[in-house]
């Protein structure tokens, strides 16, 4: 990430390793909050980071990281930990029948 406080759409797409048009059309439809200057688009590290953390999805299969269970494809873990920047999964047994919302370790009491 660029120590910049504001990036350039360019540079969004080349930290993302994504195409600049992909970028621009995130900003056109509100997806990614981006800041007009003119002609110029910048988007806030804040903003893109939060973005990145919103359209994060479970990797395919895992465990449990509350009761352990293993699962061979990710429609069994839909959901992660609540604490940000955590990500992991928790099963819907866990999450739908028992009501956590949280990994073992960030577990509230
Ligand atoms: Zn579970
Ligand atoms: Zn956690």
């Amino acid at each position: 990430m660029p120590a910049e406080n504001y990036m350039s759409l360019e540079e969004v797409a080349e930290f993302l390793g994504v195409t600049y048009q992909l970028i621009y059309r995130l900003v056109r439809s509100g997806e990614l909050p981006a800041a007009r200057l003119g002609k110029l688009y910048r988007v806030s590290r804040a903003d893109l980071e939060r973005y990145l953390e919103s359209s994060k999805t479970p990797a395919a299969g895992g465990v449990c990281s509350v009761c352990g269970t293993v699962y061979k494809s990710s429609g069994s873990l839909g959901n992660v930990c609540k604490e940000s920047g955590c990500g992991e999964p928790i099963c819907f047994d866990c999450w739908n029948r028992l009501g956590i919302r949280y990994c073992k370790k960030h577990a509230k009491k």
